[in-house]
C-alpha cells in the first residue's frame, strides 16, 4: 500500500516533467506574480474540482487549512494578498465540510491542535446572526458553510480594507457543492458574497462579474440562506 502510494508520487512528477519545462519555470524563477489568493478547505475532494485548471502555474497562491479559515493561517493569507498584491482573494468553500460539522459538535476531546482550529471555525459562526436546526434541517450544515463562507469574507474585507476600498482586492466567496444542496451539477461552484454583500441581486450587478454573460450569472450566484 504504502511503496504503491510512494511510487506513485514518483511517477506523476516523471510524466509532469517528461515535456521540458524550463521555459514557463525560467521567467518565474525571481519571482512569482499570482493574480489569486485561494483559502480553501484541506478536503482530498475539493483538490480536482476543476476551478483553476488548466493555468495553475503561477496563477493561484493556495492556503488550505480545515474549514477554509483565515484567522489560523492569516501570514499565508497576507503573504498573497499584501506581499504577492493578487487583485482577487477567493476563499472556497464546500458542502460536506466535515470541519464545519465538526466544530459544531462537541470536539473537547480532539488534540490541541485540532480543537484550536474548530474553536476559531465555531467563534465566527456563532459571530453571525442566522441559526440552523442540525437535527430538522436536513441541509442545516450546508448552511453553516455558506455563513463561515460569509463570516471569513467579513474577516477579510475589514482586516484588508484599504485595499479593498480603493478597488485594489476584490474579495469573493463561493462553494462548491458536492451534494448537490443548490440543485445545480455535482461539483458545481456557486458565488455566495462579493466584498462582504450576500444579497443575490446585488452580487450580480457588480463589475466583477460584467464579463460573465447574464445565463451563466443566473445559474451561479446563489445562496442557501
Ligand atoms: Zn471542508
Amino acid at each position: 500500500m504504502i511503496s504503491r502510494i510512494v511510487k506513485e508520487l514518483i511517477t506523476n512528477n516523471q510524466k509532469f516533467i517528461k515535456n521540458d519545462l524550463s521555459h514557463i519555470y525560467n521567467p518565474l524563477l525571481e519571482k512569482q506574480t499570482p493574480k489569486i489568493t485561494l483559502v480553501t478547505c484541506s478536503d482530498s475532494r475539493i483538490a480536482a474540482t476543476g476551478l483553476f485548471a488548466p493555468n495553475t502555474i503561477n496563477h493561484v497562491f493556495s492556503i488550505r487549512n480545515v474549514g477554509n479559515q483565515i484567522r489560523t493561517s492569516e501570514g499565508s493569507v497576507d503573504f498573497g494578498v499584501l506581499k504577492l498584491r493578487t487583485p482577487v482573494l477567493v476563499i472556497l468553500g464546500h458542502t460536506c465540510c466535515s470541519a464545519v460539522r465538526m466544530s459544531l459538535t462537541d470536539f473537547s476531546g480532539d488534540t490541541l491542535g485540532i480543537c484550536r482550529e474548530l474553536s476559531l471555525l465555531k467563534e465566527g459562526l456563532q459571530t453571525m446572526e442566522k441559526r440552523y436546526k442540525t437535527d430538522e434541517d436536513p441541509i442545516a450544515y450546508e448552511r453553516y458553510t455558506e455563513i463561515n463562507i460569509d463570516y471569513q469574507v467579513r474577516y477579510a474585507v475589514q482586516r484588508y480594507r484599504e485595499l479593498v476600498n480603493a478597488g485594489e482586492l476584490t474579495v469573493i466567496g463561493m462553494m462548491v457543492d458536492l451534494n448537490r444542496s443548490f440543485h445545480g451539477a455535482t461539483c458545481e461552484e456557486y458565488i455566495t458574497n462579493i466584498n462582504g454583500t450576500s444579497d443575490i441581486n446585488q452580487i450580480k450587478q457588480m463589475d466583477a462579474l460584467s464579463e460573465i454573460d447574464n445565463s451563466l450569472i443566473e445559474e451561479v450566484v446563489k445562496t442557501i440562506l
